[in-house]
């Protein structure tokens, strides 16, 4: 069967890996000609891990990325709202890790290069035209976004992991218009830095209209003492105003946001301070778009930001696409007609991913900071006072259970593939 996979992001190259471990060998084609390490932080769930672990990644990420120990909330005034353990340290069988986008993205194009062969990605390749006949799928390629046509190619299955701005997504729904944005703007950028709290620790501070969240990103920092530190600082502007296409690598000024933290020094971090110590910093429009009813026609689907891009919130942007990769790849190995398989996939991940979308625009499980926000503006000499553990615990859990990472799930998930294996 000849599969084509749209898009050489995570997504993209996840699924190349999972679908030639299930026996297959997809091509992938990728619109930039020279594939580089972009983007900064990124975190990868205990549910995501157990997929990559899978794919025999495990190993690779524990040298690169940082198996985060726990998240904390605070309001903006540093005062502490939450502590969870996170990963292993809070019981799960695999880690969180937090990683540069760019590591994780090599380590997988090393990976899908040495397993598919080189010859099976190929870049430069950016798709301009699907035609699906009902026998196969026609695909036109041009040499990147503007250049002249370079492939014709015909397959038996598509899979649209082309991101936000999805070509595949576009054919479907030449209506749906440029994604949908909240008005807030996230500064985002990498700093070198003293560790802060256990040296694996990920917080938050704020709420809904002024946010700062942080986390240390590479494991040979933390091992030679010091911390690649990720952060992101947002903030809600008038979104009359009107935003710039989202684009990844779009640099930004300092000026525009560093002022409104400039009062953020907190006892185990100076805001202001990790914020200067930036070489670049990026900025990128917080939006998503609408759930739609279908990602599967016929013999074309949508995976990943293509299918579902969500809020930045909960950590959930590469790990979903992770998932969406192992369950397209189960459904295609399991199912006996190809088509039949792409609905049995959207079946099992349209619905779980669109509850995530939704609930990512009520702030996910980060809904505490400004639940605190809003009862104590000036600050709280005890947090009862303001909110409840309980309170605390059931919008966690809730969280959880609706981005599928709940413990008791995952614990069972473990057994289960342990008692598989002995038997
Ligand atoms: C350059 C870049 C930097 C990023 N940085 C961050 C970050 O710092 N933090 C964060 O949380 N998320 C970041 N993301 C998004 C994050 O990677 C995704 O939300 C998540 O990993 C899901 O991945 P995806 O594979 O579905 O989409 P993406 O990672 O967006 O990958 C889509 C891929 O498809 C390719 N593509 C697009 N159109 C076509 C076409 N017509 N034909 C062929 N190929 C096409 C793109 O070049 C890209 O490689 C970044 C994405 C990109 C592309």
């Amino acid at each position: 069967m000849k599969i084509a996979i749209i898009g050489g992001g995570i997504g993209g190259l996840t699924v190349a890996l999972a679908l030639h471990k299930a026996g297959f060998r997809p091509t992938v084609y990728e619109s930039v000609g020279d594939i580089r390490a972009l983007g900064v932080g990124i975190n990868l769930l205990p549910h995501a891990v157990r997929v990559l672990s899978e794919l025999g990644l495990q190993r690779d990420l524990a040298e690169t990325g940082i198996a985060t120990r726990e998240l904390l909330y605070f309001n903006k005034f540093g005062q502490r709202i939450w502590q969870e353990d996170r990963g292993l340290d809070a019981g799960y069988p695999w880690p969180q890790y937090s990683i540069l986008r760019g590591a994780a993205h090599y380590l997988l194009l090393e990976a899908t290069t040495i397993r598919l062969g080189a010859d099976c990605l190929k870049t430069a390749h950016h798709l301009a035209r699907l035609e699906d006949t009902g026998d196969q799928v026609h695909l036109t390629f041009t040499g990147g976004r503007e250049g002249k046509p370079v492939a014709d190619v015909s397959a038996d299955i598509v899979i649209g992991a082309d991101g936000i701005h999805s070509e595949v997504r576009r054919h479907f729904y030449p209506d749906e218009g440029p994604p949908i944005w909240n008005g807030a703007i996230l500064w985002r950028g990498v700093t070198e830095s003293a560790p802060f709290m256990t040296g694996r620790s990920m917080f938050m501070a704020g709420h809904e209209n002024q946010k700062f969240v942080c986390y240390p990103v590479s494991r040979a920092h933390l091992d030679s003492g010091r911390s690649l530190t990720n952060w992101v600082a947002e903030r809600r502007v008038d979104p009359d105003a009107g935003f710039r296409r989202e684009d990844w690598n779009r640099k930004a000024n300092l000026d525009d946001f560093l002022p409104a933290f400039e009062d953020w020094r907190f006892d185990w971090l100076d805001i202001p301070q990790l914020i200067s110590g930036a070489e670049t910093v990026y900025e990128y429009p917080m939006v998503d778009r609408d759930p739609v009813a279908r990602w599967t026609h016929g013999r074309v689907t949508l995976l990943g930001d293509a299918a579902h891009p969500m809020y930045p919130i909960g950590s959930n942007g590469a790990s979903q696409a992770i998932l969406d990769a192992e369950s397209l790849a189960h459904a295609l190995r399991d199912t006996q007609g190809p088509i039949e398989a792409l609905s049995r996939y959207e079946s099992a991940r349209l619905e779980p991913t669109s509850e995530i979308v939704r609930s990512n625009r009520r702030n996910g499980p980060e809904q505490v900071m400004q639940i605190v926000e809003e009862r104590a503006p000036d600050g709280f000499d005890d947090l009862s006072d303001v909110i409840s553990q309980d309170e605390l615990q059931a919008i966690a859990d809730r969280y959880k259970r609706i981005a599928g990472f709940d413990k008791a799930r995952l614990t069972a998930a473990a057994s289960a593939a342990d008692k598989q294996a002995e038997a």
